[in-house]
C-alpha cells in the first residue's frame, strides 16, 4: 500500500525530500495499476479462447455440433492460443532492458521482398493490388529476425484491415542516415481519437470484429519495441474510411 502521503510543511531539504517520496509513491502506483490491467487483460485473452474450445468439446460430446467442425473450430482456437503466447513472451522479452539484438548488416529491399513473397498467397486470395517501389541501396544494421517481424505485423495489418481489389504500397527510400520503409493501405483506417490506443498492448479498434480477424491486439506494441530497441522511429498516420499509413525509420549502416 503506497497511498500514505508525508505531509510537506516546509520548503527547507527535508521538505524537498518528503516531496520527492511522495511523486516516488505515486509513480510506483501508476506501475503497479498498469501492472494489474495488464494481468487483467493477459487473463482474458487467454481465458476467450479456452472457453471457446472447452464448449466445442461439449457441444461435440453433446452431438450439438459435427465432430468435424467442432475439430477444426478448436484447432482455429488453438492456433489463436499459441500465437497469443508467443506474442507476449516476445514482448515480455523485448521489455527486458538487456534484451540482445544480433546486428548484422541488412539490405532491407531484399529483406521486404522475403517478407513479401509469404504473404503474397493471402494478397491473391484477397485480389489486393500491392505497388512495390524499394531502394536497393538501403543497407542498415539490425537484427534480422526482428526486423522481419515488424514488416510481417505491419503487412499482416495492411492486408487484414483492407478490403479486397483495393490497394496496398510498399515504399522504402533512403534519407540522410535513415532507411524509410512505407506500408501504406487503402483499408478501413483508424479512428483519429484512437490512433495513439492502438500502439497499446491489447487494444483493439473494435474488439469483436478485429477478434474474428484473428489478430492478437499484439502486434503494434511488438513493432513499437523492436524499433525502439533499434533506435529508430515508428509512426502510425490514419483516415478513417479511408486507409492507413506505417511508417518505418531505420538507421543506415554507417
Ligand atoms: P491486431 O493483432 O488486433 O491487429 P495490432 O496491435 O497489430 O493488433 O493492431 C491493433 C489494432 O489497430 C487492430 O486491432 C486494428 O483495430 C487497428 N489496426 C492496426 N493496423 C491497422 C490498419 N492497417 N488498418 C486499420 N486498422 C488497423
Amino acid at each position: 500500500d503506497f497511498s500514505e502521503r508525508i505531509e510537506v510543511k516546509s520548503a527547507d531539504e527535508l521538505g524537498e525530500l518528503a516531496h520527492s517520496f511522495n511523486r516516488l509513491s505515486q509513480a510506483l502506483e501508476e506501475v503497479e495499476d498498469n501492472r494489474r490491467v495488464f494481468l487483467a487483460n493477459v487473463s482474458h485473452e487467454l481465458r476467450t479462447p479456452l472457453s471457446y474450445m472447452k464448449g466445442y468439446a461439449e457441444a461435440m460430446e453433446e452431438g450439438i455440433i459435427a465432430q468435424e467442425k467442432g475439430l477444426s473450430m478448436i484447432q482455429s482456437e488453438s492456433k489463436r492460443l499459441e500465437r497469443l503466447v508467443n506474442d507476449l513472451l516476445d514482448l515480455a522479452q523485448l521489455e527486458g532492458e538487456s534484451y540482445p539484438l544480433s546486428l548484422e548488416p541488412i539490405a532491407l529491399a531484399q529483406l521486404v521482398h522475403d517478407v513479401l513473397e509469404s504473404v503474397e498467397v493471402v494478397v491473391r486470395q484477397k485480389h489486393l493490388q500491392l505497388e512495390l517501389k524499394l531502394d536497393d541501396e538501403s543497407i542498415i544494421e539490425a537484427d534480422r529476425d526482428r526486423i522481419e517481424q515488424v514488416i510481417w505485423n505491419l503487412m499482416d495489418n495492411a492486408i487484414r484491415y483492407t478490403v479486397a481489389y483495393k490497394k496496398i504500397n510498399v515504399t522504402l527510400h533512403v534519407e540522410d542516415q535513415w532507411s524509410v520503409l512505407t506500408i501504406a493501405d487503402e483499408g478501413i483506417g483508424i479512428p483519429e481519437n484512437e490512433l495513439k490506443a492502438v500502439m497499446e498492448r491489447f487494444y483493439r479498434v473494435n474488439q469483436a470484429r478485429s477478434r474474428k480477424s484473428g489478430g492478437t491486439g499484439l502486434g503494434l506494441a511488438i513493432v513499437s519495441e523492436i524499433v525502439k530497441k533499434h533506435n529508430g522511429e515508428f509512426e502510425l498516420h490514419s483516415v478513417e474510411g479511408k486507409g492507413t499509413e506505417a511508417v518505418v525509420r531505420l538507421r543506415n549502416l554507417e
